[in-house]
Order: structure tokens, then sequence, then C-alpha cells
């Protein structure tokens, strides 16, 4: 039986835990040493039953927690996980006695639980009182927000933030049963990982909600929210015919009819690939209206979104927002298997749950709308891997976790993108059908269990045992592999294959390392279904060619099945533009010659006679990788000259086609044009120059703002941002105005985007001042200083202001942000830059260890940046001037 828990002053708190703490435990006791990350074997948790007292226009929670626990051995007493509450009391009750347990204060992470007399091993029952604050600033542990003046509270606990919530064995690897109730406001919702069972008054406006037991689950996954919300009944969905609800804001219900539509076909979709039904009794979507560090969490059941991702105003709604929460609500209901009925067992095997997310929520929107779903999107995560996988910094995808800063940074590019090219690579390997079957087989084997990558790959091998190897060797070392390719013609014809890390900012041999790699290559007068194949596995191979004749061109990792960068010598890489690419190898392609590019590694000039001829390929998808590519190399022109020549070369090959597209889609332009649209229209505006494009730019961004009903879809960003790159004081007050009385989060999130691109020094000035202004959410706006760091024009100035303003920054956003900022400077690109985002950040790095990773990361970048600019910097400028260096 649980009882209300009334809420004591901080005062009367501080006498209690006093007292506590002077309680004599018994002669000789002595709690074990505090541990530093881990909590050790001695005690396990089997079961536990919550009650939260929670009203979010409070300060606080009170909870009372009981946990049915197995000692291992006989003991004093043990740590558990506890992160600023107050405990008023905890109880064991073991062997038939109740003991009354000493807390003693272990820091940030930790409380020890010291007892009377010595526990003996077996089972035991743990009571604890306490109560614990809502935090409004940040995301994590139990926080509250305010929407449409009413106050919601919510929970985020991934990855160790469950102990902020309640005392607990805050572990993956203890996945239990979970009984929990809620004490709440009369007229509040209270949801949580299960449905509710029964409802009960307490007093005259409490009532105390209790929910049916949960399939076992580690703590990181438990969930609630507590407010006026709207609950939207969204019918049923899979084999099982699971309710699905949506948990929106009061008087929001409507925004989320786009999810209610498409959820049930994206269950369907998952149990089909799966081969079993979703593994829990009902799905709930709630929308939290701001994240700091996430954007959505796969609490099982109760799945969290921030709320422009799950929700848009009907008339907001456009094909980007679609193809958003396709995308991300099949990465979290892919996670009810994958993360939450199979769980890793400890934090370096979050590769396990988030690749695997990744990677499944392109194959879900590909089945789910296949034009949505080409190629891009999947070849776009395998750059953004390879771009941060260049560095000697960057962490393994399999990275030991032995401090706490380790989980906090485990959240990043190789974790997602890189895990899921890999997955990518040996599903092409093993083929989709086989490759399937061993996640099947997984599943079946560790079901609300725990796993390891061990036993991912020893399921997926039993259809081919070598390729535990291979896995293993991209998934325990960390870089991206560069595979040298010479032709020799001298016999029959073959290829010279050596493989080295690419590390460009490294030149002392530190890129001596080997993979097992799938290696595919299509080779000029070859059948073109069908690749040529084979595994590298040593650090050099000669491999003899199916063809007779010497090949006019070879195409390595065609469609970027491979994770690995390559270059072919012996023929020329210009030839490649003339070859018949289907274009899915055409876009992977130039992606991996720009990385190369602008990592000083393949000259600049050569790729943009690559690119003129794709940039008027009429495949939209081609001539939009060359608009990237084009625009990603821009930051390597520092001199105004060359600028201006560069604006006319872009011009002179992409103009013509922006300008045919117009801003704005059009009835029947197709998924690939639209994308086109996204990337050309930008390009030709800003890099480019081009006149007429910038003032309707700025026409339908005033209109826009003036709520001339111009509905700008999904170039709403585009538009906005393009008018703002060059805007002028008028555009400026229009949008500063606009979104401090937006009540649109989504749209207020583009307009920061847009405040942080003014490139006109005092208005850019104003836009930096705006996020210290009590008018907006500073974690919102913080957008603004986020953009301009991604704009090269821009991330000088935002350092200077950073060295004036961070610690007004810092008293205004939460310290969780501290292990992402730190990537606001990774733009810059000369010395003096680097030396003045040194002074900003190294100081405060000392003070959250959580960013030394992302700081070490973004010094790396900028002197990679330096280097590129050095080596290309003469030869572009000689190009677009028309007096090219030859060789
Ligand atoms: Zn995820």
């Amino acid at each position: 039986m649980t009882r209300l828990l009334r809420r004591i002053t901080a005062v009367a708190f501080a006498t209690c835990l006093s007292a506590l703490l002077f309680l004599p435990p018994h002669a000789g006791a002595t709690l074990p040493a505090k541990p530093s990350l881990r909590l050790g074997d001695a005690v396990r948790p089997l079961a536990y039953e919550l009650n939260l007292a929670m009203v979010p226009s409070a300060d606080g929670f009170d909870g009372r927690i009981t946990i049915d626990l197995e000692l291992a051995r006989a003991q004093d007493g043990f740590w558990m996980n506890a992160t600023r509450l107050r405990v008023k009391r905890a109880v064991l009750d073991a062997g038939g006695k109740n003991l009354q347990a000493a807390i003693v204060p272990g820091g940030d992470d930790f409380i020890g639980l010291q007892f009377p007399e010595s526990l003996p091993p077996g089972k035991a029952r743990l009571t604890i009182e306490y109560s614990g604050s809502f935090s409004a600033v940040e995301t994590r542990g139990l926080f509250k927000q305010q929407d449409g003046g009413e106050w919601y509270a919510f929970s985020q606990f991934e990855a160790m933030n469950a102990r902020r919530a309640f005392p607990s064995f805050d572990e993956p690897q203890w996945k239990t049963p979970w009984t929990v109730s809620l004490d709440v406001r009369r007229d509040h919702v209270a949801v949580s990982n299960t449905a509710a069972v029964a409802e009960e008054a307490i007093g005259a406006d409490m009532k105390r909600v209790r929910f049916a037991t949960t399939a076992p689950l580690p703590t990181y996954l438990i969930a609630f929210g507590v407010g006026p919300f709207d609950v939207v009944d969204g019918g049923t969905a899979g084999q099982k015919r699971v309710p699905l609800r949506y948990i929106v804001p009061k008087g929001r219900g409507a925004e989320a009819a786009y999810a209610a539509k498409i959820t049930p076909r994206l269950v369907e979709l998952l149990e089909d690939y799966f081969g079993q039904p979703y593994p829990y009794p009902k799905l709930d979507s709630m929308a939290i209206p701001i994240t700091v560090n996430f954007g959505a969490m796969e609490n099982p059941g109760l799945i969290t979104y921030r709320s422009s991702l799950l929700m848009s105003r009907p008339e907001r709604e456009d094909e980007s927002f679609r193809q958003r929460y396709a995308s991300v609500g099949s990465h979290e209901i892919a996670h009810q298997w994958f993360g939450d009925l199979v769980t890793m067992s400890w934090w370096n095997d979050l590769w396990l749950n988030e690749s695997f997310a990744t990677w499944m929520a392109r194959k879900n929107v590909r089945r789910f709308n296949p034009e949505w779903e080409t190629h891009g999107r999947s070849e776009h995560e395998r750059q953004q891997a390879m771009h941060a996988d260049r560095l000697a910094t960057a962490r393994k995808i399999r990275q030991p976790i032995v401090a706490r800063e380790d989980v906090d940074n485990a959240f990043d590019s190789i974790t997602y993108d890189k895990g899921g090219a890999v997955l990518t690579m040996f599903e092409t390997w093993l083929g989709e059908d086989g490759f399937r079957d061993g996640v099947r087989r997984y599943l079946k084997r560790h079901a609300f269990g725990n796993a390891t990558a061990e036993d991912f790959f020893n399921a997926l091998a039993d259809t081919d045992p070598s390729l535990a190897k291979g896995f293993a060797s991209f998934v325990e070392q960390p870089g991206v592999p560069h595979i040298a390719m010479r032709l020799d013609c001298t016999g029959k014809p073959a290829l010279h294959m050596t493989q080295e890390r690419f590390l460009p900012a490294r030149k002392d041999g530190a890129n001596a390392q080997s993979w097992t790699a799938p290696v595919c290559l299509r080779i000029d007068g070859q059948d073109a279904g069908k690749p040529f194949c084979t595994v590298l596995r040593s650090r050099s191979e000669k491999v003899a060619l199916p063809v007779d004749h010497c090949p006019a061109w070879i195409l390595p990792n065609p469609k970027g099945a491979g994770y690995y960068l390559s270059s072919v010598q012996g023929v020329k890489a210009i030839r490649l533009a003339q070859a018949p690419l289907k274009p899915e190898e055409a876009v992977s392609m130039l992606g991996d010659l720009s990385l190369l590019v602008n990592s000083g590694s393949f000259p600049a000039d050569v790729l943009l006679d690559l690119v003129a001829p794709f940039a008027a390929d009429p495949r939209p998808e081609v001539a939009r990788e060359a608009a990237e590519v084009a625009s990603d190399l821009y930051p390597t022109l520092s001199r105004e000259e060359d600028r201006r020549r560069y604006a006319a070369w872009i011009r002179n090959h992409f103009g013509k086609r922006a300008v045919e597209l117009g801003w704005l889609d059009r009835q029947g332009d197709s998924d690939a044009v639209r994308k086109l649209r996204m990337s050309l229209l930008p390009l030709v505006t800003e890099i480019g120059g081009d006149a007429m494009l910038r003032d309707q730019a700025r026409q339908l961004s005033l209109g826009w703002l003036r709520g001339d009903g111009v509905p700008l879809g999904g170039m709403f960003r585009q538009v906005l941002r393009s008018a703002a790159f060059n805007g002028d004081a008028e555009l400026f007050d229009a949008l500063a105005q606009a979104v401090v009385k937006s009540k649109d989060s989504d749209a207020r999130n583009e307009m920061y985007k847009a405040l942080g691109s003014f490139r006109a020094p005092e208005l850019r000035q104003r836009a930096f001042a705006l996020v210290l202004s009590d008018q907006v959410d500073a974690r919102e706006a913080s957008t603004i200083l986020y953009h301009a760091g991604e704009t090269a024009e821009n991330a000088p100035a935002l350092q200077q202001f950073l060295a004036g303003s961070m610690d007004a920054l810092m008293k205004r956003l939460p310290d969780e942000m501290m292990s992402r900022m730190p990537r606001w400077g990774q733009n810059l690109c000369t010395a003096g830059d680097r030396e003045r985002y040194k002074q900003v950040f190294g100081p405060r790095i000392e003070q959250y260890p959580a960013g030394a990773r992302s700081y070490a990361q973004a010094l790396e970048t900028i002197d990679i940046c330096i280097g590129s600019r050095k080596a290309q910097e003469t030869r572009l400028s000689r190009f677009l001037a028309g007096k090219r260096i030859e060789g």
C-alpha cells in the first residue's frame, strides 16, 4: 500500500537528513568504497513499486519507492544511484527485521545505505521515502514546462537520469517489473508505460492513478507525463490490435492528426520485418514542448517527442513535417523491439540500439513511401559519419564507457550514422533476407532480456561465420578506411588495393590500420546490374578483375554501400563523368570526393570539373548532390575576389535551373524535385548572389511575416534563411517581432535559424543579443547561435560575442547543453579564430568534462579546414580565374 506524501520544506528535510546521518551503525560496520561509475553485483533489484506525487505547478515532487532485492552476500550496507533527491526515510525488511538505514551522501550520483546490523544474503525489501525538485530549465530527470499557460510535468531518463526521479539501481542490465502509481490533481491526466487500471480519490482535489505492472524494464525506459493533456484516441494497430493514443497539450489535439493517420501503418510494417507482434500492451505518443539534447525517446508504451516532431498545425503541415514524423516515428517504434524488448547490457553497446533504429528508420520509410526514401537520406548519413570519423579524436562505435561523460557524448554521429552505415554494408554482404533472419533470431533469443554486440554478431553469423570478424573490425576500431586502388593492365587487368585509416589531420603514421572490408566495384565493360565484389582482409592485396580489356573507368563502392573512402589511380577521374552511372552511384561518388576535397586530399579544381556536367543532369537527385558539393566547397575560399568569381561560376552552372524551379513548390512536383529546390535555390541566392532570387526571397518573407497568407510550404526554411542572409533592418525587425509573438514552436525554430543568418554586422549583433533577452526562451533562441556557427561568414563573429557573453548565457541555458556547445566553433577556419575559440571554450571545459570530446573534435575540424584551405586555395583561385594549374 502506498500513501500520499505531503511535501516538506527544505529546512525540515535538512534536519531530517542530518538525524539520519548520525544514526549509529553497528560496531565495525563498513560501507564498501563509493563506486566511481557502476554499482557492482552485491545487490540486485528484482521488482520496483513506485509512487510519485506530482503537481506540475509546484516546485517539486514526493516519492516512495519499494524495491525487492536479492543480496548476493552478507554485507553492512550498499550504494545506490540518486541525484539531488532528499531522502526522508529508508527501511530494509530483511530476515524478518525492519532495519533503518543511515544515509551516506555520495556526491552527484550515489547515496550509501548503512545498516545497524549486518544484512544476511538472500531476499530483502527496501522502502525509501524522499522528495525532489522539478527542473524548469533542464529536460532530464523529472521536469516541468508550460504550454498555453498550463504547467505539465514530464520525464526523460536516458542515459543516467532516472536517478534524479527515484533512488534506484540505474543501470540497463537490471530489467525488472515496475508497478507505478501517480498521485495527481483530479483534473489532470497521468500517463506512464502501461495503461491505468484504477483510480481513487485522495482528499478533495487529488487522485491516485494506478498503472498495470510492466514487462521487465530497465530504469532508463520508465516514463511519466502529468497535466491537463488532450488525449487523442488513435484506434488500434498491429497483430494484437494494440490501442494507440496521442497525449498533447490542452486544446491542441487536432495537431496530432497526421501522426494518428500513419502510426498504425508504421507499426504494422515493423511487425512484418521483425516477424513478431508489437511487444507491449499499448502505445502512447506524447508531445514535450521543448527538449534539450534529444528529439524523441523510445519509452516502451509511452514514446515522447519534441512537440514539433509529433504535431503540426493543419495549415503548416507540409512534406518536410510528414517525412520527419515518418522517420522519427519509425526510429522510436523500431526501438520497442531493438532496445526495449532486447536491451544492451551496458552503455558501450548503445550503438546496438541507435545504429539499428537509424538504419531501420530508412528501411521502414522506404517501405511506407518509396518516393520519400530514395538513397539520398542514408547516403547523407554515411557522409555525416565519415565527416566525424576522419578525426583522430573520433570514438569507436563500441566505445568503452568508463566515466559518466563517456555516456553523455556517446549520442553522436558515430553511434547513429556510422553504425547505420556499417549495418547497411553487412546487410549488403549477407543479403536482405539473411540479415533479416539474423535480426529475428537475435530478438527471439534475448526477448525481455539483455544482450551484447557478440550476441548480435552470433545471431547473424548463423548464416556466415566470417561476417562476425568483419563486423567487429568496424565496430571495435575507430576511423574510416581509405582504400587506394591502382589499376594494373600490364597483364590481365588487376587492381592493387591498399587500405589505411583516413586521417587528414595527422601525417605521423597513425593511419596504419586495417579492416575486413567487403569491397564492390563497377567496371567499364561489365554487366551494369551486378557489381564485382570481394573481401579485403589484409592491408594490401592484388585482385584480378573479371574483364579482358583494360577498363576506361572503375567506380569503387557503387551506391555507397560500403563504409570506406577510395581513390583510383590509373584511370582519370573525369572519365567517370562520362560513364553511365546510375543516380545513386553518381550521388555517392560526388559525396565521397567532396569529403576528400574538404579534407585537403583531392584537388578541388578536378572536383569542380566533375561537378559541372552533373549540375545540368536531368535526374534531380544527381543535380541536388552537385549543388550540395558546390555549397560545401565555399568555405575553402577566403579571398573576396575568389568568392566573387565562385559566385559567377555557381550562377553559370546552376542559375538557369534555379530560376526555372522558382522558390515555391508546384502542384505535381516529385519529391526529388522538391528536394532539389531546397538545395539549389539557397545555393544560387546566397553563394551565387542572384539578385532576382534574392528579391523574391525577401518579398516572400516580408509577405509571410505580415500575414499575407502566401503559403511557403516546404520551402519555408529556405525562403526565410536566404532572405535573412542578405537581409536588412526592415526584415530583421519583422522577424524579431514575429518570433517573440509566435505560438508555433516549429515556426519559431525556423525564424531563429534565419536570425542566425544575417550577415550585416549590426544586425548580427542584435540577433546574438536577442538570445539574452527576457522575451525569449534561451533554450530555443540559442538556435540563433548554433546556426551562426554553421554559417562561414558568421562563425568568427559568434566567437567574439561568446567571449563577452558566455557567463550570462550559461546562466540561461541548462548545463546539459555544454556537452554539445563546443560544436559551435567547428566551422572556423583560421589560426586566429582557432585561438579565440580556445580562449572562450578551453576554461569552461574544465567545469563541464562532458564537453571535452566535442571541444577536441572542433579543434581538429578547424585544423583540417585550415590545412584544406592551404592545399586548395591557390589551385581553386587559378581555376576560377581561368588559369588552372595542370597536374
Ligand atoms: Zn534512438
